[in-house]
């Protein structure tokens, strides 16, 4: 079944998006069938259920951290993660940054848009994101931009979403020069391809390759 979901999304997802297997809440068994059929890209988003994952799966897997991180817990996450792409705040920015000083490590990030509707939903506005690319950090690497677009059936709402942080990072690239600042991270289970439609980069899909979580 998931050879089969995740087949199905590879036909339609153009070959230059990477697609995040969101493995969150589905055993090892599951992600080893994903792995098997060349799946080598996956996201978790609780720290606890990353690192025990992490530590007994297969080392080739890249892996994406998607969930919100508190600092007490960046020794479970940084050791396996290839990327954070949830940095939703300056305290967590600046202990990353102390983590990969302290290791020798330089951490690929992105920065979260907050997005969508929800007053609980994490992330920077556009003002504090500009104001963050403009200093310079020695152990993290900005790759880019991270969204989640409003929890709704409404694609309209959607599509306004992931319009906004796609003009917000043309206009980033546009007027700062970034190098490497280059990832679109939008779009899930459900829209994903209007996502794609809106020049995401990297794609989460969780529920439409491994069914529901329960
Ligand atoms: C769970 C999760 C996803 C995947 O959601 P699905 O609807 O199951 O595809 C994507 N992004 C983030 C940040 C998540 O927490």
């Amino acid at each position: 079944m998931v050879e089969d979901n995740l087949k199905n999304i590879l036909k339609e997802l153009p070959p230059e998006v990477k697609l995040v297997a969101v493995s969150k809440f589905h055993p090892v068994e599951d992600i080893m069938a994903a792995y098997n059929a060349g799946q080598r890209r996956f996201g978790e988003n609780r720290p606890q259920e990353f690192a025990a994952k992490a530590a007994v799966l297969p080392p080739d897997i890249e892996w994406h951290f998607i969930g919100h991180l508190q600092t007490n817990k960046l020794k479970l996450v940084l050791p396996y993660a290839s990327i954070v792409e949830s940095i939703d705040s300056m305290r967590l920015l600046e202990a990353v940054e102390k983590w990969g000083a302290d290791h020798g490590r330089v951490i690929d990030v992105l920065l979260e848009l907050h997005l969508g509707a929800e007053e609980t939903k994490g992330g920077f506005t556009e003002e504090e994101i500009e104001n963050i690319l403009s200093r310079s950090c020695s152990h993290v690497r900005f790759r880019g931009l991270m969204g989640m677009a409003t929890n709704t059936d409404d694609a309209s709402v959607i599509e306004a979403d992931f319009a906004r942080i796609e003009a917000f990072k043309k206009s980033l690239e546009e007027r700062l020069a970034l190098p490497g600042f280059t990832e679109l991270s939008i779009g899930m289970s459900h829209d994903w391809l209007l996502a794609v439609r809106h020049g995401a980069t990297i794609v989460r899909v969780g529920t439409a390759i491994f069914g529901p979580r329960n």
